[in-house]
């Protein structure tokens, strides 16, 4: 026997996770944790900081990996830290009370469904603005004490994040989400395991974990496919948003759909008002009508006017190829299920989701979004006019300007969006409880009595801090892409906080043109080398990993901010997320936004940076075209001159050019005598006074209840009570105007205006009778005159008016109508006569959309 000097296998290592298990003492601190009242919360986030100022940031202001790593020797340090203590005692305090107010019961409640939800940059389930718009607007829902649900998913991966490679090309960083780590909980069931959803697809049940992200008072579900239970073509499901083939979006919309009303149900929560945030979320409506011709006996029909009398669709999309459309065969393959279940023929469910009912369009989510939705909303004023002309061919007997599409502008959530120190301020100089009446215009006026210097010195604080967070965040990973060393310490030696600081920051999709600024680099080369007034460009952003032009952008602005002349004047900042993003809209003074004509629906960034008294430069869309007022920051022209986008393009950069030269720049360094410019703070109050309450999701949230909850509240509960009377009478009706619709006959047709031109009172007067037999119609009909410009070459009629006909006598059948109208709009139009029906109990024409011209 020979014995080795040494003799072992290898090991095999498994994962151990040692928490830190807090003492009872302490345990209110992993309650606060999992609840993301911190994060727009000041007083919290320092506890945590306390706690452990380097886990803090190591832990990228995580608090829950914070606390999991607490040595035991640092929890005996907090224990005998009695100032610590009380301080988050209070803190706790301040929390538990603002956890026990009740919700507002007079407003109704709400179930919201997103792709997406931007709350935290710890919790990786966004990309982009319609994400943060959703989180922000549940932390709104909770700080405005409504009853609002919301549904998603947690995903594996989340969005990317994002690296550069010495030559500038992005690269697309997925890293698993440890969801243990996260502030967050797994929802258990009646026996106290976890509860697991279970999901009927075509072919076999989807299982789901449950997570429940507590947002302040609002709970927001998330759904999580990743597990044992499922198959690798299902558990992907949720790994990454808005990743995959269609088969995987159709998967995710699914999913968020189908299994987000089975979520609800399951949990048994019940909601007034079903909100889609985008049309990712329409399916809902498919499940819902399932539930109601199965669980409530509903004819079909029925069903579809319960869901449409409780239900609003947000659409974010200016553009048609931002819709999602689905071929024939994959819908087919994932929803012939369940709409055999609805009970309805599938071409009759095909039809719903497209423009022209009976073609063999693909199946739109908007469309049959629409079609399923009573009420349906873009989230800006001018997004409102897109929207309807985009969604007119839904309804081909009415034009834009008469469809029921609203609007909402989109806002911020003050709290988050506000640095500390800016919030600090406005506690002192307008009222600590200023937030529950955020829309009061009043109150921000007191922003006028504020000294120049006070506001002046708070934002050179906040330039301060950005410059001091490009430091310390940057160095390291510049080290890595910047090749040479030199030139970090070049561009940390140009960091100048009395620069004029100029931030583009956004997703790098094309339409927002951040290659605009580089359209004539010797111009801008003289913008920022100019010694004696320096300006500095700050630019960030991620491009889709499959969008090649957004990247070969981001490549061509690296390579011209290594160029000798633009180092450190032109810097572009990686991995643009929440957390870098509040420093951004913060930390500059300038906010530029350029994105072409009536492509960008809201845009929210433009609307951070206002509250935090920084200005914006922007082309006149989206939010801007409301926000803007003269002297509180600048517009570039809202009107489009060239059809061609590569002579508008040069138009807008050679304006955003002059602009700089000849009024910000000047502006910015008409230095007083203590050393800043008196203007440009006038600027900042007026901006703050007069923009920033506007946009906030205060006045947002409740503006989608003036406009929409209640109204889809109230009808849904009207049409409900006494099984469900009046949607069966209303549907009733409808049957009955359909099935006879095609037998109207007109009678006799007595109108022509040019004959009765009569000037009386200087009006022009026509006089008209229409005479039309219903046949066995029971409900009423209407006749109005509908006056056009055409135009034959373009085949298109843009509307001027209308005015109805009055109906004078009815004789059995036969319906007599009259006019006798003032014109008021001179010139030579074109007009057509339009038989529509009537019926007071329908919320707008858009409802029962059937036409007769005549
Ligand atoms: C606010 C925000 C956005 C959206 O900004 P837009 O102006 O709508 O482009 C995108 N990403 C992050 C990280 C944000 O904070």
């Amino acid at each position: 026997m020979i014995i080795r000097s040494s003799y072992s296998n290898a090991p095999v290592w498994r994962d151990i996770q040692v928490r830190a298990i807090l003492p009872m003492q302490l345990q209110f601190l992993n309650e606060m944790a999992h609840n993301l009242w911190w994060v727009w919360n000041g007083k919290a986030k320092n506890i945590f900081k306390k706690i452990d100022p380097e886990g803090w940031d190591k832990s990228q202001q995580n608090p829950v990996v914070l606390l999991q790593n607490l040595t035991t020797e640092r929890i005996g340090e907090i224990l005998n830290d009695p100032d610590f203590l009380q301080e988050a005692n209070e803190a706790y305090r301040v929390f538990k009370d603002y956890m026990s107010k009740p919700y507002d019961t007079t407003r109704p409640s709400v179930a919201y469904f997103s792709m997406e939800y931007g709350l935290t940059n710890v919790l990786k389930t966004y990309s982009g603005g319609l994400g943060i718009l959703a989180g922000d607007y549940l932390k709104e829902a909770s700080d405005s004490s409504v009853d609002i649900t919301g549904v998603g998913f947690l995903y594996r991966f989340g969005y990317f994040s994002q690296s550069l490679s010495i030559d500038g090309q992005q690269i697309a960083n997925f890293e698993a989400q440890n969801f243990g780590n996260l502030p967050i909980s797994q929802v258990m069931d009646e026996t106290n395991n976890p509860l697991i959803l279970e999901v009927p697809f075509h072919d076999k049940i989807v299982y789901c974990n449950v997570w429940k992200v507590a947002i302040g008072r609002i709970n927001l579900y998330l759904m999580d496919t990743d597990i044992d239970l499922n198959d690798e073509f299902y558990r992907s499901i949720t790994y990454q948003l808005y990743g995959g083939d269609w088969e995987n979006r159709m998967k995710q919309e699914y999913l968020l759909g189908v299994g987000g009303i089975l979520l609800l149900k399951r949990l048994g929560i019940k909601k007034e008002v079903y909100h889609l945030n985008e049309g990712h979320a329409a399916l809902i409506n498919a499940q819902r009508l399932c539930d109601f011709v199965k669980d409530e006996k509903l004819s079909f029909n029925e069903a579809l006017e319960m869901v449409r009398a409780s239900s609003l669709y947000t659409v974010h999309t200016p553009v048609p190829a931002g819709h999602d459309y689905f071929d024939e065969p994959l819908i087919a393959k994932y929803m012939g299920k369940l709409v055999e279940e609805i009970g309805i023929p599938w071409q009759q469910f095909m039809d719903l989701g497209r423009e022209n009912p009976g073609s063999h369009e693909k199946f739109s989510m908007s469309v049959f979004a629409l079609n399923t939705t009573q009420e349906s909303n873009g989230v800006s004023e001018l997004h409102e006019k897109v929207s309807r002309e985009m969604f007119q061919p839904v309804w081909k007997g009415y034009f834009p300007e008469e469809l029921h599409v609203g609007h909402v502008t989109n806002g911020v959530h003050l709290p988050t969006w506000s640095t500390a120190s800016m919030k600090a301020f406005y506690e002192k100089h307008f009222d600590p409880t200023f937030y529950d009446d955020e829309s009061n215009l009043n109150i921000w006026e007191k922003i006028y009595d504020v000294s120049d210097d006070e506001l002046w010195e708070l934002r050179m604080h906040l330039k301060r801090k950005l410059i001091e967070h490009i430091r310390t965040e940057f160095q390291h990973g510049w080290l890595k892409n910047q090749a040479t060393p030199s030139r970090i310490v070049s561009i940390l030696e140009q960091l100048n906080p009395n620069a004029l600081l100029i931030g583009f920051a956004r997703r790098f999709a094309t339409y927002k043109r951040a290659y605009l600024l580089f359209t004539d680099l010797d111009r801008l080369s003289k913008i920022v080398n100019d010694p004696k007034r320096p300006v500095q460009f700050i630019f960030a952003g991620k491009a889709h990993p499959a969008d090649g032009a957004g990247q070969a952008l981001i490549k061509h602005i690296v390579e011209i901010s290594r160029r000798p002349e633009f180092l450190g004047k032109i810097i572009f900042l990686e991995n643009y997320d929440m957390r870098l993003a509040k420093r951004l809209i913060a930390g500059v003074d300038l906010w530029l936004n350029t994105p072409i004509r009536l492509q960008e629906a809201s845009g929210t960034s433009g609307q951070k940076a206002t509250i935090n008294g920084v200005l914006n430069l922007s082309v006149m869309d989206g939010w801007w075209y409301e926000g803007y007022r003269e002297g509180a920051g600048w517009a570039v022209p809202a009107e489009k001159v060239y059809e061609n986008q590569t002579f508008q393009d040069e138009l807008d950069a050679f304006t955003i050019y002059s602009m700089l030269e000849n009024e910000i720049i000047p502006l910015y360094y008409s230095y007083n005598s203590n050393g800043y410019s008196h203007e440009w703070v006038q600027y900042i109050k007026k901006s703050i006074a007069q923009i920033a309450p506007r946009f906030t999701t205060k006045r947002m949230l409740d503006e989608y209840y003036d406009k929409f909850y209640f109204k889809l509240a109230n009808r849904s509960k009207e049409l409900r009570v006494n099984d469900y009377a009046k949607a069966k009478e209303i549907v009733a009706w409808k049957e009955n105007m359909a099935s006879n619709w095609d037998e109207i006959e007109v009678v006799k047709l007595d109108f022509n205006p040019n004959q009765y031109l009569d000037i009386r009172d200087n009006k022009n007067i026509v006089y008209g009778e229409v005479v039309i037999d219903k046949k066995n119609m029971i409900g009423d009909l209407g006749v109005e005159c509908v006056m056009v410009d055409f135009d034959p070459i373009r085949n298109k009629a843009e509307f001027i008016e209308k005015y109805e006909f009055e109906l004078v006598k009815t004789e059995g059948s036969l319906l007599y109508f009259q006019t006798k109208e003032a014109l008021n709009n001179p010139g030579t139009h074109q007009y057509a006569l339009r038989i529509f029906p009537k019926n007071p109990d329908l919320p707008h024409r858009m409802d029962f959309a059937y036409v007769r011209w005549i």
